[in-house]
């Protein structure tokens, strides 16, 4: 079964299910309120919701994400993007097929304008590599209410 990502509105969270392909349009219960959430754009576009600024995904149990990976907790001073519980990037591992399909996918969308990132700023087809890395690629338009509330954020 594929694994889609839903968005729930009450707890302003993301995660991710496995379903069947016909039932993947049908909204499903959020793992933490039981309201229903609707599907969102495929995990490829990274989609985040925020705890002090920081992403957070859900199940939520507490902790923060950095830089695409979990950490329990924020960065305080020091370098913004560098984090005590991440000492040394790993080395890249090589794209895998479906990485580049997906990154692809994303330079096409991008060429359209349609691809923005978490501060809504447009990503251009040469970006989108860079902004995929740091795990800040988002669809236009999907989900909305995310872009507001990360605005007002960063505002
Ligand atoms: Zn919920």
């Amino acid at each position: 079964m594929p694994l889609y990502e839903y968005y729930c509105q009450p707890c302003h969270g993301v995660f991710e299910e496995l379903r069947p392909m016909r039932e993947a349009g049908e909204a499903v219960p959020c793992p933490e309120c039981y309201e229903d959430a609707d599907r969102i754009m495929p995990t490829s576009f990274a989609a985040f919701t925020f705890r002090d600024g920081y992403p957070r995904k859900i199940p939520d149990d507490g902790t923060y994400w950095h830089l695409g990976q979990k950490v329990s907790k924020r960065v305080t001073g020091g370098r913004p993007n560098e984090h005590p519980e991440i000492n040394k990037p790993k080395p890249k591992p090589r794209l895998t097929r479906g990485e580049r399909a997906a990154l692809n996918d994303m330079r096409e969308v991008a060429a359209k304008g349609d691809l923005v990132d978490l501060y809504n700023n447009p990503i251009s087809p040469r970006e989108v590599k860079q902004a995929y890395d740091r795990r800040d690629v988002i669809k236009k338009g999907v989900p909305a209410r995310i872009h507001k509330d990360m605005k007002k954020k960063f505002r």
